[in-house]
């Protein structure tokens, strides 16, 4: 999960990365009073999870409140990249003598921790890249040592930062490991004329699998972003990902609900998402996968397909029949059950005599089925 700028700089203030005060509004007149408080002269940001915003319009300088009040007005509601801005960010100003540029990320070619540092900051860093490859310094950062004192002034080193950003980097590491992040990025760091180090921009992703250990991070929800399904599954930690088509999709098992995919694309239907309900496949589990998915308006058929192996058909058949006490089937559900226990499992559902539910014994055959409604 991408945080937003506002969102990063906390975690930057958390573990002692340098940040000048700031607060983030979502009205003009919000603004007015924040800059007032924050001293006055303020440089108004766009909150918006992308980059070279400042190319776009969406960073600006403002001399006093009022100036922050109008400058406010104009970069709320921006479209920047397809990104709608509706909040801002204002923050005191900093007197930029050096801008330098720094990250710390997963490299999955060399299987490791990297830091990235550059003398090349607040610039497009892919530009850096491309253009000037020997200006941007890769070090490989060793899991089981970090970033210590030491290997930061190796960082600073190679990148051509100077010696007072060592803090800094160390701080900005205790942000990447403590926060589970895999990537952090400042661009720019900046040296300010009286030799202060600061963050000005930054950027932090955390992996989404680390998220049991941090309850703290649910806070970085973003309601109005992404899937509301999406984040409906996710909330009920169900493996449930959208996608553009009408057949529901329930299987057990990564690998089969994938197979399960194709067949149904194979009988001309597309499918609406992807849901693997994993070897413990409780009635609860089951209700609320069909709960997700029956919330979706494009669903015309659900395709419920389950190997039976250690959770064997007949908990899942108890778990079908479960759900459909607590959940109001909308739409025709096919089941196909096979492996362990699948004959109790199907006299199981066949007793329970939904008239919506409807059983075939071939994934072929159900996934046919399933996929009849979206092509009438
Ligand atoms: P980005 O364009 O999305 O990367 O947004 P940044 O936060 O990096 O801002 C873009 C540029 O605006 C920076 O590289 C700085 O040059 C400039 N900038 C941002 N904050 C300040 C500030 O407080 N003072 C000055 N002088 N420039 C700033
Ligand atoms: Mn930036």
């Amino acid at each position: 999960m991408d945080l937003y700028e506002y969102q990063a700089r906390e975690l930057f203030k958390k573990h002692g990365v340098p940040v000048l005060d700031a607060s983030v509004v979502s009205d003009p007149q919000a603004a007015r009073a924040a800059a007032e408080l924050l001293g006055g002269r303020v440089v108004v940001k766009a909150q918006v999870k992308t980059g070279g915003r400042g190319k776009a319009g969406g960073v600006k300088l403002a001399d006093g409140p009022e100036d922050a009040a109008r400058l406010s007005r104009s970069i709320l509601g921006m479209d920047i990249k397809g990104h709608t801005v509706g909040k801002v960010m204002l923050a005191q100003t900093a007197d930029i003598a050096d801008e330098f540029y720094v990250s710390y990320l997963l490299d999955r070619t060399s299987r490791t921790w990297l830091a990235m540092a550059s003398r090349e900051g607040g610039m497009d860093i892919e530009e850096v890249a491309a253009t000037k490859p020997e200006a941007l310094a890769k070090v490989p950062i060793d899991p089981a040592e970090g970033v210590t004192e030491a290997k930061a002034a190796e960082i600073a080193e190679a990148g051509g930062l100077p010696a007072e950003t060592v803090p800094a980097l160390v701080a900005l590491w205790d942000v990447f490991t403590k926060e589970d992040a895999l990537l952090v990025e400042v661009n720019p760091l900046v040296r300010t004329g009286d030799g202060q180090i600061i963050a000005i921009d930054g950027k932090v992703s955390l992996d989404d699998n680390a998220r049991f250990r941090h309850t703290e991070h649910g806070d970085y929800d973003d309601p109005a972003e992404g899937d509301a399904l999406e984040a409906k599954a996710r909330a009920k930690g169900l493996n449930y990902v959208k996608l553009d088509g009408t057949v529901g999709i329930i299987g057990n098992g990564a690998g089969l609900v994938m197979s399960t995919l194709d067949v149904v694309a194979h009988y001309g239907a597309d499918p609406a998402n992807f849901l693997d309900i994993g070897g413990g496949a409780s009635a609860q589990v089951m209700a609320d996968g069909l709960d997700v998915i029956l919330g979706d308006p494009d669903v015309s058929s659900v395709f419920v397909n389950v190997f039976g192996g250690i959770t064997a058909c007949d908990a899942v058949a108890n778990g079908i029949v479960q759900a459909l006490e607590t959940v109001e089937l909308t739409k025709p559900l096919v089941v196909r059950l096979d492996g362990n226990n699948a004959e109790l499992g199907r006299s199981i559902l066949d007793a329970a005599a939904n008239p919506l539910v409807t059983q075939l014994d071939t994934m072929d055959g159900a996934a046919q089925r399933a996929a009849e409604p979206a092509r009438s």
